[in-house]
């Protein structure tokens, strides 16, 4: 079975930086269900028409097609996988301890009201899809993206009704699968409001130990 490494924690605590940085590290591949979704209904696809009314009112789409899109984003010669947003349910955790090796299953800790003002400090450019945050990571120049000169925006699930319902799905299906993944002895819980390199640093050493 395919080794793979999980990130959990609410939105905004910073687990796509950190899949992606240990991702780079490992080389293993990086599966982020929520970029791979927004891709989908940019793109207009058949899955893409079935999940983007679900996806702006924030709530989370059927488990079956979230199956469906892990199977077809995995490379066939991947050395294991970091996923970023996937479980985040009970079934979902069920799924991937039944078809992967989960090597462990990193919580990033973090409050709803520092959550919740992260999220809406995120920006994200129109063009090449470089994130910001004006509170932690501006752009050189307000409202522009140093990559590319493009516009910055806000994700349309980033603010208002949207964030308040992705942050109660996050609570009342995701929170769980801390206890859940603890009691198998996956679990390393670690606090998300250390630096970017702290945490990193940190899992390293930890998967050091596993
Ligand atoms: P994210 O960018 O991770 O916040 O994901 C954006 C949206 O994609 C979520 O609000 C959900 O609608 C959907 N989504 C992403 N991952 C999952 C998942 N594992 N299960 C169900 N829905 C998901």
């Amino acid at each position: 079975m395919l080794d793979v490494i999980v990130f959990l924690g609410i939105q905004g605590s910073g687990k796509g930086t950190q899949a992606e940085l240990l991702a780079e590290r490992t080389g293993f591949q990086h599966i982020n269900i929520g970029d791979l979704f927004r891709e989908e209904v940019h793109k207009q696809t058949e899955l893409g028409k079935k999940v983007q009314a679900i996806i702006a009112k924030g709530e989370l789409v059927q488990d079956e097609l979230v199956f469906e899109i892990v199977n077809a984003s995995l490379t066939a010669d991947c050395a294991g996988v970091v996923f970023d947003g996937f479980p985040r349910t009970l079934a979902q955790a069920e799924y991937l301890l039944k078809n992967y090796n989960v090597r462990r299953v990193y919580y990033l800790e973090l409050n709803e009201e520092e959550a919740i003002a992260r999220i809406e400090a995120r920006r994200l450019c129109s063009s090449c899809g470089e994130t910001y945050n004006i509170l932690s990571k501006k752009p050189k120049q307000e409202g522009i993206c140093d990559k590319c000169g493009s516009p910055l925006v806000q994700r349309t699930d980033d603010s208002g009704e949207a964030i308040r319902e992705r942050v109660k799905a996050f609570y009342e299906q995701t929170f769980a699968l801390k206890e859940y993944f603890a009691e198998k002895g996956l679990l390393k819980e670690i606090s998300a409001r250390k630096s970017i390199e702290e945490i990193q640093q940190e899992i390293i050493n930890d998967l050091k130990t596993r």
